[in-house]
């Protein structure tokens, strides 16, 4: 994949427009400790293709333009194939730009000068001494107003060498949300499965992050787990309607929803939850954490409790964890590739119409003044979550009792009953 790095002294807005060229979303790479504090990586998605976008700003400490920042510059350079140069388009180059002007120019890669803050269209009358840098026309954006980055990604991908079809295979990511009432333990559980030290947040002043994820690679799967600043923000800080919305979001978001329950407080908020997922057709794994404290002996006794107060929830998938003891860790990730792979199965026409001819003949079909309903044929629309459509002689015939004979049979013997499959009824003519 093209890489493109993001170069620029403190304060430009290197992360807004890093945050801006991937849609507002910032993406912590966590598979190899310790390089994540400091840059931050991304894929941007674009018609022409995608690139790897990396923005050095963490680096900076500080105003100044140390040695040891360079080196790291020096580093994510290495074989990028293109730096924004990204520059103030609001104020004069500084001695500071001109310092990075002079180093990049030594560095011999393309450079893309990007004027920032260039809110009004007017301020581009002013980016005439951005010429002087010696690197081309520079392309004037502002990520406050959202303006110039379709002109930016066109001259981004205008720089970028053409290369033969990308021989490294992409692996899709599976977008995760951790949810759950406050102090059920979802940020411990980030924590462990983040590391301690990883705490994703953008330091760089004016920057306070709005929604950050954060991916990590376990058994080769890539995941991307869903606005982790929101788990991380204390509950006490964060009003409970927000919170509220914002897992709701996080669950929009996301292919698989990570319940976190805590063993000894599940109620209501677990439903809601678990509920608000499924009806938006994503798969739910429940968590139950902070398993340590369960002394062993009482593990069995817990476990038939919990299935009690979960009892709407017993068809969903457990696993049984801590962010103590790290136990069942993996397990979450495999599980929730399980739902996510569950969620996209297809089954074909003509298994799923074998399978309805056994069904329909097994149970007496609802009737209306003597007329039976028929199902003619039926068929999976979509998946994500699987949707099954039923052509029918008369939808309005359709009994509540009927559908949900008909969601159990395709849950037990389509081994669909972990995610939110949905059953759809359409009029058709015999
Ligand atoms: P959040 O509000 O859902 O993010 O919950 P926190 O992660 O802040 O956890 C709430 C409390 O439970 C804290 O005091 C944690 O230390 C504790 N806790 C969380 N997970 C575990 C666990 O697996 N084992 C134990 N023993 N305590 C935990």
């Amino acid at each position: 994949m093209h890489k493109v790095v993001i170069v620029g002294r403190p304060n430009v807005g290197k992360s807004s427009l890093f945050n801006r060229l991937l849609k507002k979303r910032s993406a912590v790479v966590a598979d190899t400790p310790g390089v994540t504090r400091d840059l931050k990586e991304g894929v941007v998605e674009t018609e022409t293709g995608r690139f790897l976008l990396v923005d050095t700003g963490g680096l900076w400490s500080g105003d100044r333009w140390e040695a040891k920042i360079r080196e790291k510059v020096d580093r994510a350079l290495e074989d990028a194939d293109l730096v924004l140069f990204a520059v103030d388009g609001r104020s004069e180059l500084t001695p500071q730009d001109l310092e990075v002007a002079e180093y990049l120019r030594r560095k011999g890669r393309p450079v893309l000068v990007v004027a920032t803050k260039v809110d009004d269209p007017k301020h581009e009358y002013y980016l005439g001494p951005l010429y002087a840098l010696g690197f081309g026309e520079p392309v004037p954006t502002s990520s406050e107003h959202n303006r110039g980055f379709d002109d930016l990604v066109e001259a981004i991908w205008a720089r970028l060498p053409v290369r033969a079809e990308e021989s490294e295979p992409e692996v899709a990511a599976i977008r995760l949300a951790i949810v759950g009432r406050p102090n059920a333990g979802k940020s411990s559980l980030l924590n462990a499965i983040l590391g301690e030290e990883r705490v994703i947040v953008s330091e760089e002043p004016g920057t306070t992050r709005d929604a950050i994820d954060a991916e990590v690679y376990v058994g080769g799967q890539r995941f991307v787990l869903v606005d982790t600043a929101g788990i991380r923000k204390r509950p006490e800080t964060l009003v409970e309607d927000l919170a509220i919305r914002r897992s709701f979001r996080a669950i929009e978001e996301a292919d698989v929803v990570l319940l976190v329950v805590d063993p000894f407080q599940v109620g209501d908020r677990e439903l809601k939850l678990a509920n608000h997922a499924l009806e938006k057709g994503k798969p739910v794994l429940l968590v139950v954490t902070k398993w340590d404290l369960v002394p062993k002996e009482e593990a069995p006794q817990v476990r038939k409790e919990l299935g009690l107060k979960l009892a709407h929830l017993a068809h969903l998938p457990r696993v049984y964890t801590s962010a103590v003891t790290r136990r069942n860790l993996e397990r979450i990730f495999s599980e929730a590739q399980r739902l996510h792979e569950l969620n996209h199965a297809r089954v074909e026409t003509s298994e799923l119409n074998r399978q309805l001819a056994l069904w329909t003949k097994r149970v007496q079909m609802p009737n209306f003044k003597g007329k039976p309903l028929k199902i003619l044929y039926a068929t999976q629309a979509e998946v994500a979550p699987p949707t099954f459509v039923f052509f029918v002689n008369h939808p309005e015939f359709v009994t509540r009792a009927f559908e949900n004979y008909l969601k159990n049979r395709i849950g037990e013997d389509l081994g669909l009953k972990e995610v939110p499959f949905r059953l759809v009824f359409r009029g058709r003519r015999e």
